[in-house]
């Protein structure tokens, strides 16, 4: 065991809270992240994109509840399972960002070993540059760029995941399965990866086996989910900090329950890093915590999910807001422009 290393093991530490010491559950591991969310363009081509293109599905429809004139739009697996959904701010008239330190440089989706090919494919005949699939690991990675420029990977793995794809564009044989993960570029590792291996991320060994990443440019640390599981660090201690912009990650979120909310923001305070408040998001409780090497985290809930305001048939169909925005509907829904939501309807 690595001294000062949680090694994830049923535990308890004590709380002290004036002279009573109080014991609080340890959380237990984080089996991978929860979703990813991207600043966007124009919302129509990015709805096409992600899913005619992709082939996810369009599991929610809503604003972004910092700034409500702007869409806040959910892609994912039939129901946006946590592990899966890739969710977009579009801003019509956003400037470009640039990838830098302190952002998540490339998001990378979980497809077939075998399909990789079906997808080289695919992407060329929709317009899509992409890139010589590159070995990493033992695994084809094919990198690609969505229409706002977004870095985008997909990985193709052996006996992957069956997951649960809609009936999309993409035949279900080839589909994404969700998430493979995330590569964040830091300027100095330490930090993320400590707060990493604290949220339950083994980092893989350097000797070329298992998932270790094939040199050393890379850093990788793996969770125990099937899906959602990897973060890659690359680290990079001249390079210049990530400007936040169209293309850009705003943040990558982690999977939590909503029993251990509060023991991972504690964890985080106790680490010297200032969360928010536990915050609602309606489909999702979430914790936000800028981490040591500048990129931003949050803490979500895997429940109550997307059904929780619709059936699972009606997915994405009618924008969606939290009952606290319900009452300044017709401002909102009269401010955003239009979409064709029956893009990639199943
Ligand atoms: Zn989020």
């Amino acid at each position: 065991m690595v001294p000062g290393r949680w090694t994830g093991q049923t535990t308890d530490y004590p709380l002290i809270i004036g002279a009573a010491a109080v014991r609080i559950a340890m959380p237990t591991d984080i089996p991978g992240i929860h979703h990813v969310t991207a600043i966007a363009g124009d919302p129509g081509r990015n709805l096409t994109f992600y899913t005619e293109t992709l082939g996810l599905r369009l599991v929610k429809r809503s604003v972004n509840q910092d700034d409500v004139s702007v869409y806040h739009l959910f892609y994912g697996d039939r129901q946006g399972s946590p592990g899966t959904s890739m969710t977009f701010f579009p801003y019509g008239d956003a400037r470009p960002g640039r990838v830098g330190t302190g952002q998540v440089e490339t998001t990378q989706f979980l497809v077939p070993a075998e399909s990789i090919d079906f997808w080289v494919e695919r992407l060329d005949a929709a317009g899509v540059t992409v890139e010589e699939p590159v070995d990493r690991a033992g695994e084809r990675v094919l990198p690609f760029a969505d229409p706002d420029g977004l870095s985008l990977e997909l990985v193709g793995v052996a006996d992957p995941p069956a997951g649960d794809p809609p009936d999309g564009t993409v035949a279900s044989e080839h589909a994404i399965r969700g998430f493979y993960g995330v590569t964040l570029r830091v300027g100095d590792p330490r930090g993320t990866a400590s707060l990493l291996e604290a949220m339950g991320f083994e980092e893989a060994e350097e000797d070329g086996t298992g998932s270790a990443p094939p040199d050393g440019s890379r850093r990788r640390f793996v969770a125990d989910g099937e899906l959602a599981s990897v973060v890659d660090l690359t680290v990079d201690p001249d390079g210049e900090r990530g400007l936040p912009g169209a293309g850009t990650v705003h943040h990558v979120a982690f999977q939590v329950t909503a029993e251990e909310q509060e023991a991972w923001r504690q964890l985080l305070i106790d680490r010297g890093l200032r969360p928010t408040e536990i915050i609602d998001r309606k489909w999702f409780e979430s914790v936000y915590v800028r981490t040591p090497g500048g990129v931003l985290f949050e803490f979500a809930t895997k429940s109550p999910g997307y059904t929780v305001d619709e059936d699972l048939e009606d997915l994405g169909e009618s924008l969606m807001l939290p009952g606290w925005l319900e009452d300044r509907r017709e401002d909102i829904e009269s401010s955003l422009p239009e979409l064709d939501v029956r893009i990639g309807a199943e």
